[in-house]
């Protein structure tokens, strides 16, 4: 993306805001919930029904794209099930967005190499150290996997970072992940697991009591402080010390300046509520109508789904986050260690 059309897409978003108009500044397709894997806390799969063709995709890109949006993070279950996957990828590049994806680093193999250039950002899952990352995945072999793809993403000048979905498995091993991320040059971030993927009134996983949570937080401000990569803004850290009431998914900005299309073509405000209210589709209907449209989500005690925080903070103008983002977006944090 040129400066100049970075500039211009950040007018925008400022013409909206100052008159509270809605934008789909940042929208994340789910290309598909089918998965390779069957973690311990995911039932995403289950899900696995009817997707958008990869025309379908570009369309709805095309469409948002004009609409307003400047930022294009594709999803799944696993994106990478999808062949088409980089050709969907290269087309929002080529509309002139900055584009991320997340995967869990299976099937990366020649795909990143061709993704060069189109893939701003990649996230993988990492769920801990090689005997946890396997358990938790059910799949031996797949930690090695996965960090082959940060090792190769890093070479070809990719911005990556980790994902690690804490739980009872893995909330005493944050600083060994922390440090490898350190010492692999990429940003960890860290989320508790939520009960149901869609379903944010569903809470988090039992073990993760306010108590736990408010101690992951005070233990990732540490390793930030001895200089690891850690990706959490403050403000993301705040909202883990508030469990179980996050934020009020009322004020949250997802429907307004952020959204996600759901495989089948759904447009809702994250896919923790997607279930909560009568959305469009945007096959049926355009995908600008569909999200200008959407329903705002009902209150309710919010998330701590990393991206999703981190995305309302930027909207909410946290200098902190937007200054974290800014970080992110110029490369790698560099390697410890
Ligand atoms: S806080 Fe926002 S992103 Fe999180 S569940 Fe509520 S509406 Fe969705």
């Amino acid at each position: 993306m040129t400066a100049l059309a970075k500039a211009r897409d950040l007018v925008r978003l400022g013409a909206a805001r100052a008159v509270g108009r809605a934008l789909p500044f940042s929208v994340t397709f789910i290309l598909t919930h089918r998965c390779n894997f069957r973690c311990e806390y995911c039932e995403i799969p289950e899900r696995a029904a009817d997707e958008m063709s990869d025309a379908e995709f570009c369309a709805a890109i095309d469409e948002l794209r004009a609409a307003g949006m400047a930022r294009a993070s594709f999803s799944g279950g696993e994106a990478l099930l999808r062949r088409d996957a980089p050709r969907i990828v290269g087309h929002a590049k080529r509309a002139g967005c900055f584009t991320s994806m997340n995967t869990n680093g299976w099937r990366t193999g020649n795909v990143l190499k061709d993704m060069s250039g189109i893939l701003d950002m990649v996230v993988l899952s990492l769920d801990g150290p090689e005997p946890v990352h396997d358990l938790v995945r059910r799949r031996p072999g797949s930690y090695a996997r996965v960090i082959a793809a940060i090792e190769q993403a890093r070479g070809l000048g990719m911005s990556v970072a980790t994902i690690t979905v804490v739980g009872p498995w893995n909330v005493a091993r944050i600083e060994e992940i922390a440090e490898l991320a350190g010492s692999l040059g990429v940003w960890a971030y860290f989320q508790p697991a939520h009960e149901e993927c869609f379903d944010a009134a569903a809470g988090l996983h039992p073990a993760l009591t306010p108590a736990v949570l408010a101690e992951v937080a005070d233990r990732l401000e540490r390793l930030r402080a001895r200089g690891l990569p850690i990706g959490a803004s403050p403000g993301f850290l705040r909202r883990l010390r508030r469990a179980p009431r996050f934020h009020d998914c009322a004020a949250c900005h997802a429907g307004r300046y952020f959204a996600t299309v759901m495989p089948e073509g759904w447009v809702v405000p994250c896919h923790l509520t997607s279930g909560t209210a009568k959305y469009l589709n945007g096959r049926e209907v355009g995908f600008a109508r569909a999200f200008f449209e959407m329903p705002h989500p009902r209150a309710g005690d919010g998330c701590a789904i990393s991206p999703y925080v981190e995305t309302d903070l930027i909207f909410r103008l946290d200098p902190r986050a937007i200054a974290a983002a800014l970080r992110r977006g110029d490369g790698a944090p560099g390697r410890s260690g």
